[in-house]
């Protein structure tokens, strides 16, 4: 008997798997990755599992959902119960592809206000392919039973009955599978981060889901200056690399001069003269010299390049401008 399990690398998650492993069935990890959460736990999960993990690239169904989850949003921009049950109906649809009988997840009851209240696990079993395949190995023992418990393919006596918010018991567990080094729930998915809801929630209303302008949120400070145009400047020199990177075909890159010390920035968009100058004059406020100061910006685009006088602004200035 072969299971995959919704592993993202959370200890509810791991433990899951655990609790599985220990009734002989095989268990291989599965995550999903998109702009918002991607692997990195879930790899080392797995690792310390010594389990193999299937990762999955959901992006282009997540931001279709994501135009009108069915549930709504939590507190920030996390679609939860819309999330998980996506989730679950792709798995769903891997099973036979990785030779497997059933989905496990590590959802506890009562522990998450939204997704895992007894309505939001019955939410999710809504929007799964076949809610009666989706075992909750923490919580089984309160829910009803699925057909991985009737067939006796596990053994309902053995999973656990684990509910609400406290996590003592499992810490005790993980200390008694010697698990040590977990991250803290709830944490990587970007969704749930306050200041990223807030800047998704400005592209989307202006861009749409764009994934290549979703993987610039997480980097340096961002500007509107054009309906369509943001100029997003680095904060240290790791930012400006991966601004560079990160350049599309038709973006532009603003410089100062070698002799002066300042950030890169990205331009995205279509930008007459005058948003060109209100993008080198933020540039420059973020450029060693004195305020009041001229800066004279480099401007790239394509193969083609010029240059912009810039005067170094005051905070209030680029503040009309920040998101
Ligand atoms: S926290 Fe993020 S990844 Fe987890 S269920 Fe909510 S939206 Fe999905």
């Amino acid at each position: 008997m072969k299971c995959l399990a919704l592993l993202s690398g959370g200890l509810d998650s791991i433990l899951a798997v655990k609790v599985v492993q220990a009734q002989g069935v095989e268990v291989a990890g599965l995550c999903f990755v998109t702009p918002f959460f991607g692997p990195h736990s879930a790899r080392k999960a797995a690792r310390q599992l010594g389990i193999a993990l299937v990762e999955h690239d959901f992006t282009d169904a997540y931001f279709e959902m994501m135009k009108a989850p069915r549930y709504g949003f939590g507190g920030n921009m996390n679609p939860c119960i819309d999330c998980h049950g996506l989730m679950m109906r792709t798995a769903h649809g891997m099973l036979e592809r990785h030779g497997a009988s059933f989905l496990a997840t590590g959802e506890v009851l009562g522990e998450r206000p939204m997704s895992q209240t007894r309505s939001g696990l019955n939410a999710v079993l809504k929007l799964a392919a076949d809610r009666d395949l989706v075992l909750r190995p923490l919580s089984a023992k309160l829910l009803d039973p699925t057909k991985p418990e009737r067939e006796g393919w596990v053994d309902r006596e053995r999973l656990l009955g684990l509910s609400g918010r406290g996590r003592k018991p499992q810490e005790e567990l993980a200390r008694q599978y010697g698990l040590t080094d977990y991250p803290q729930p709830a944490g990587g998915c970007l969704l749930t981060d306050v200041k990223f809801s807030q800047r998704l929630k400005e592209l989307i209303a202006h861009e749409g889901l764009v994934r290549a302008d979703i993987e610039l949120l997480t980097t340096g400070r961002h500007f509107r200056i054009g309906d369509r145009t943001k100029l997003v400047v680095g904060r240290r020199q790791a930012e400006n690399e991966r601004l560079l990177a990160a350049r599309l075909a038709g973006d532009a890159v603003l410089r100062p001069p070698l002799e002066v010390k300042g950030p890169v920035g990205l331009l995205r968009g279509p930008a007459d003269d005058a948003q060109l100058g209100v993008a080198a004059m933020i540039l420059a406020r973020y450029c060693d010299v004195p305020a009041g100061g001229q800066v004279k910006i480099n401007l790239y685009r394509g193969d083609a390049s010029s240059v912009i006088a810039a005067v170094r602004p005051g905070d209030e200035e680029v503040a009309k401008w920040m998101l």
